[in-house]
């Protein structure tokens, strides 16, 4: 990899520390026996095992035996949406979420929709806030799921999910959250946020793609996705990632100590590219909040300007962003996250996300938005738009 590359796409997926790396190796060499075995092979396995799932666990406020290993943070999202579906359908079949949550989410509710699920998509205001108000409204007797989640990641709100826990506690409902971008990047207590289930991703936290974990409280009414063997005690069957576990262990363990530090880091960098921005480029505006955002996310809107042209030109000056989420693109679909707060398609269309980590450092900003001026400029003039409205 070449030096000078900007990588600003840390919502999308972020680099395996070293140190996780390093925590991984031996997983792949040494210890290579089946944690369900029971000669040595197979306990030094299952001791690793448990000391990942420990650390998932003391990551989040949770006990270790609440804690499932998953391939990842669609699994996890899938698995807590149809499972609880299946598991509770005799008591109703009614779902509440929010028009801005991840596909995974979305997707998952929508196939319920084709087997006779009822599913309440919840709107959200102009910085992408769900109202926790709407979400006591929408409760019905037949109820039996509110899955929002915990932070955004196209736009960062950071949703009041302790309030909406409440609720959903005190309705006798099951509260569910994505929390994939949030991991590492806010403190998270499950008991204090009132939350049964609890997806999260290591490779959104300099952790290894493939694996992820599901949350679920001890007493949550849930049916397996996957039949098999007995492992993760009997909820997912197949022989576990071990290497990728560890790897998610020790990310999560990197991730969440001294985790104000890194807070207090990136918010900084991201605050410092947003003011150059919105005062050095003309008409352009900050999608999503101020307050109660995600540490390192940034998205703007630059007018008159089509935000895969924009990535293009980044991409050709070694800086890597997006243009809302990975998924929208390559489809011409504006992102729906940026539609349900407001934007018109073609607002939408003109908007950048850049997503930091804690790696990135204050020239790589600079450099960033010194490239960017240059390219919006050298975009608005040839863009036959811009030179109509002037
Ligand atoms: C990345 C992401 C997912 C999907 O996680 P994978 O591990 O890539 O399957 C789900 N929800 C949110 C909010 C994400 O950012």
């Amino acid at each position: 990899m070449s030096e000078e590359r900007i990588y600003l796409d840390n919502a999308a997926t972020t680099q395996v520390s070293p140190e996780v790396l390093s925590a991984m190796v031996p997983c792949f060499s040494n210890i290579y026996g089946n944690p369900s075995s029971v000669h040595g092979f197979g306990r030094d396995a299952k001791m690793m095992l448990d000391i990942a799932r420990e650390k998932v666990a003391n990551a989040i406020g949770a006990k270790k035996t609440e804690i499932y290993f998953t391939g990842g943070g669609s699994e996890s999202d899938n698995w807590a949406i149809k499972g609880t579906a299946i598991a509770n359908a005799g008591k109703g079949r009614h779902i509440i979420t929010s028009a801005i949550e991840h596909h995974a989410v979305l997707h998952a509710c929508a196939a319920l929709e084709k087997q006779g699920y009822s599913v309440t998509y919840l709107p959200v205001d102009k910085e992408g806030f769900v109202d926790p108000e709407d979400v006591k409204k929408a409760i019905r007797p037949d109820t039996i799921l509110v899955t929002i989640m915990m932070a955004n990641n196209e736009i960062g709100t950071i949703e009041p999910v302790e309030e909406i826990g409440k609720i959903c506690r005190e309705a006798g409902v099951y509260f569910h959250t994505d929390a994939v971008q949030a991991v590492g990047n806010m403190h998270i207590d499950v008991a204090k946020m009132n939350i049964d289930m609890l997806s999260l991703s290591a490779h959104k936290f300099h952790g290894p793609k493939g694996v992820g974990a599901l949350y679920i409280r001890n007493g949550v009414k849930i049916a397996n996705l996957i039949d098999g063997g007995a492992q993760e005690r009997s909820k997912r069957a197949g022989t576990e990632n071990l290497p990728s576990i560890v790897g998610l262990g020790k990310a999560i363990e990197v991730a969440t100590r001294d985790i104000d530090t890194k807070i207090a880091y990136e918010s900084a960098l991201r605050d410092k590219l947003l003011t150059r921005i919105v005062n050095e480029i003309p008409e352009t505006r900050i999608n999503g909040p101020l307050k109660n955002r995600l540490p390192g996310n940034a998205n703007v809107c630059i007018k008159y300007i089509e935000g895969e042209g924009m990535l293009l030109m980044l991409d050709m000056q070694g800086i890597a962003a997006s243009s809302g989420s990975a998924c929208t693109s390559g489809s011409l679909d504006p992102s729906h996250v940026l539609l349900a707060i407001g934007l018109d398609h073609e607002t939408a269309h003109g908007s950048l996300r850049l997503s930091l980590s804690s790696l990135n450092t204050e020239e790589e900003i600079d450099k960033t938005v010194d490239v960017l001026k240059a390219s919006v400029e050298r975009l608005r003039s040839m863009s036959p738009l811009y030179n109509k409205a002037k």
